[in-house]
């Protein structure tokens, strides 16, 4: 029996050593944390052994093959090791990947930001038109938990980090798809915005000339990419100066109205341009993409207006946890703005932000545990800088700072671990408050 070591006992490292345990393979997940209460049921339930709190080095070492989850580095010394013995060390998608139906297509998502709300969209588009299509990756179920749930698909719609392409060996989408190319995460990628640009690109490296790559039509920093890294499949630019116009997209000479829809701002067009790019090839009509594109509902926590009758617009834009991200916040605001923002930074460059905010907020909120960095760069361009330490804090400052008829963005352009669990937890928070305080 061939053995399979899962690092990680997460979502992605559970669904795995089910679907490796389907697959007849002996499984053993060894998670150096706690492990998630959740996924350790899981295994228990399933008989699957593991272990938590550390990792059995001769046991991991032994295996035929390793699936590490996304969030651990390349560079500890375990991974090292396995990578020294000649052990294989791949993602959960690679692993996956291998059990699709040979029918099945993937169209796989990736990009820094609008990753979630393309990916969703596409499903939506698909789903409406009567394709059997499931969304996951690095959304929702992973590739191995739908496969374990669902085996018979025409279509699987994958969001993707670069973490994830990160590990592929194999892996080959029919659609691919990167959506821009902005810095984040650039702590794991040695500071070297090109290294995370290859990264992304790596989506595209298994794929053949009937493959379709659609890429942002970006000079600075796809272009360049492009060149670095081969490209095989089809390739389309999407240009958004041509093909977005307010909230009319247009994929050639057809044209598509967004405005009976939920989707708001320059950059949500963007993604629907894709989206319905890849509808179209995968043969929708343009009927039905229509009709989809207004019953479409974006998640939580991306520009989500949380209702209120205080006279002001309060805004959960958590999810936002780079600059890029939040550049596109500030951009939709058309009027006075409170500007909450902070948390874990991650190497960021705020210069970008300063002719998106003039005019427009403020006041700034820094919501985190080290605020030093993030007020430094507004002092010259804000007139009004507070700090909160909690996310109910940052509501009573912005109540008491924001005039009737303001926006209250939340748009942290940082990571949230510094004082919450995730940006969840954070936007879930925030909402919570603004509920309860504003009532
Ligand atoms: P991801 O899954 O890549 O993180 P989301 O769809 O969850 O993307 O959106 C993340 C954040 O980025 C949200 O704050 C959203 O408002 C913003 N955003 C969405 N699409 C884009 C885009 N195309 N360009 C820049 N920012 C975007």
């Amino acid at each position: 029996m061939k053995r399979l070591v899962i690092l990680g006992a997460g979502e992605s490292g559970a669904s795995a050593a089910r679907l490796g345990q389907r697959a007849g393979y002996r499984v053993f997940v060894s998670d150096g944390g706690a492990g998630s209460p959740k996924f350790l049921e899981e295994l228990r339930e399933t008989g699957i052994e593991f272990e938590t709190g550390g990792h059995s080095r001769e046991e991991i070492l032994r295996a035929d093959e390793v699936v590490k989850s996304p969030g651990i580095p390349d560079t500890v010394p375990l991974i090292r090791d396995l990578r020294q013995a000649g052990i294989p060390v791949i993602s959960e998608i690679e692993f996956a990947a291998r059990y699709l139906d040979p029918n099945a297509r993937i169209v796989g998502i990736t990009g820094s930001n609008g990753k979630t709300t393309t990916t969703m969209l596409t499903h939506h588009l698909l789903e409406s038109a009567g394709i059997r299509a499931l969304a996951g990756g690095n959304l929702g179920d992973s590739l191995a938990r739908l496969l374990v749930d669902h085996p018979v698909q025409d279509v699987y719609v994958l969001e993707l980090s670069s973490f994830q392409l990160d590990g592929i060996v194999d892996f080959r989408p029919s659609i691919a798809a990167i959506l821009n190319i902005t810095p984040d995460h650039l702590d794991r990628y040695g500071y070297s915005l090109e290294k995370y640009a290859d990264s992304k690109f790596r989506i595209a490296m298994n794929q053949r000339s009937d493959d379709h790559l659609l890429l942002l039509d970006d000079p600075e920093t796809i272009a360049p990419a492009r060149r670095r890294n081969p490209v095989h499949a089809a390739v389309t630019l999407i240009d958004p100066r041509g093909e977005v116009d307010g909230r009319v997209i247009r994929v050639g000479d057809r044209k598509f109205d967004l405005s009976a829809g939920q989707l708001h701002g320059r950059h949500n067009a963007m993604n629907a341009l894709f989206a319905v790019r890849i509808a179209l090839l995968l043969g929708v009509e343009e009927q039905d993409i229509r009709q989809a594109l207004s019953s479409f509902h974006p998640a939580p926590h991306r520009m989500e207006v949380i209702p209120t009758t205080d006279g002001r617009t309060w805004i959960n834009d958590s999810k936002a946890t780079n600059v890029d991200s939040a550049y596109f916040a500030l951009e939709a605001m058309d009027g006075p703005t409170v500007w909450i923002a902070g948390g874990t930074d991650k190497g960021n460059v705020y210069d970008v932000l300063q002719e998106v905010i003039a005019g427009k907020v403020h006041t700034l909120i820094c919501m985190g545990v080290d605020n030093q960095k993030i007020i430094e760069a507004f002092t010259p361009y804000i007139g009004r800088i507070r700090e909160a330490r909690s996310a109910e804090e940052a509501v009573r400052l912005a109540r008491e700072v924001a005039e009737p008829g303001d926006r209250i963005l939340l748009s942290p352009a940082c990571a949230s671990f510094d004082l919450f669990k995730n940006y969840v937890d954070r936007g879930d928070q925030f909402r919570h408050y603004v509920k309860t305080l504003t009532a």
